[in-house]
């Protein structure tokens, strides 16, 4: 498995036992919709607008934009898990 992308970045685990897990607090969503703007196939939303996660294991090719998702959480209700350690790269 390579250790880093073509962009010199550590590669994102493809390994189950430490595949990615979304998470969203719908309780602290305050339905601004940009996580299901920039990832519909991973979030969407209730009937009242809230957060919902679609896909708690989405593909390890996602990682990248669902940190950018989580960062950009205005309420921070997005966890992204399994990453391995130093993969977000620089920030936005
Ligand atoms: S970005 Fe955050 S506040 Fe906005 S809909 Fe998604 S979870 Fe809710």
């Amino acid at each position: 498995m390579p250790t880093s992308d073509a962009g010199g970045r550590p590669a994102l685990s493809s390994d189950p036992e430490t595949r990615l897990t979304v998470t969203a607090n719908s309780d602290t969503c305050v339905t601004s919709n940009l996580c299901v703007n920039r990832l519909p196939q991973v979030f969407g939303q209730d009937e009242d607008g809230c957060v919902l996660v679609l896909d708690p294991h989405p593909a390890a090719e996602l990682g990248r934009e669902l940190l950018r998702a989580r960062r950009s959480c205005p309420t921070r209700s997005i966890r992204v898990e399994g990453m391995k350690e130093g993969a977000e790269g620089p920030e936005d």
